[in-house]
């Protein structure tokens, strides 16, 4: 019986991924290859089973899912997305980034910096979006990254990530990613004044600790991190919309 519950909360399909039910424009997970389907934290902490069940039934699943990172999961006030939209006007670098040519000219004056992998996070691969921010919001995204990783410093968690799988969009980027929910206070995205980033997933280094870790670490440094006024979010169906401050 206990085999059977476990095993129906580790296949338990997500939801289709959906544009109709975006919050705002052209919010979208970028990730579109296929992945495993993210471990639902609830059903897995609800469970309580035996250790050598565990045992069992991790020597078959040797994969290591990803831990969902969006409104379903983490709790988080949502800051109005024109709130996002003033503050990324508002940056001291911002600039409306309309096509590739705005982009080059952004990052030889310096406004846009390439942005990699650091500590506590990592890139996906992007189909819709740049792997660049502005210079101060590159910044914010690593202080976040080491707020997410000294949470689980010394845990069976250490080592986890969180997935950044959206960064500054070209306004015809944004276009491709279609409009819905669109309308005449919006007249574009923070992702295309490098201003804003999408943290989708937390992914562990291996099966050795759930995903209860993870996700209150990175509930606990988003809610920090806006309750100190540094950024605003907008929790999506599919990851945390996050905008820096001025
Ligand atoms: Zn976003």
């Amino acid at each position: 019986m206990l085999v059977c519950l476990l095993l129906v909360a580790w296949i338990t399909p997500d939801e289709p991924e959906e544009v109709a039910e975006l919050a705002h424009p052209g919010e979208r997970i970028e990730q579109e290859q296929e992945q495993p389907t993210p471990l639902p934290v609830a059903a897995v902490e609800e469970i309580q089973v035996e250790p050598t069940v565990v045992a069992e039934v991790q020597e078959k699943e040797e994969e290591v899912l990803p831990c969902s990172c969006n409104k379903r999961v983490l709790r988080l006030p949502k800051n109005p997305y024109t709130a996002h939209q003033k503050a990324a006007r508002n940056l001291p670098n911002s600039f409306f980034v309309k096509d590739k040519n705005e982009l080059n000219a952004g990052k030889s004056r310096g406004k846009l910096v390439d942005v990699t992998d650091g500590r506590g996070y990592h890139i996906a691969p992007l189909s819709h979006s740049y792997a660049m921010l502005l210079p101060e919001v590159k910044s914010l995204l690593e202080d976040m990254g080491h707020a997410f990783a000294d949470q689980l410093e010394g845990t069976k968690s250490e080592g986890t990530t969180f997935r950044v799988t959206s960064l500054t969009r070209t306004a015809r980027q944004q276009a491709r990613l279609g409009r819905r929910n669109y309308n005449a206070i919006d007249d574009g995205s923070t992702h295309s004044y490098g201003a804003s980033f999408d943290i989708a997933y937390t992914d562990r280094p291996d099966n050795e600790a759930d995903c209860s870790a993870p996700t209150r670490a990175i509930q606990h440094v988003l809610k920090s991190f806006q309750e100190s006024g540094r950024i605003l979010v907008i929790p999506e169906k599919n990851c945390m919309h996050i905008t820096l401050r001025p």
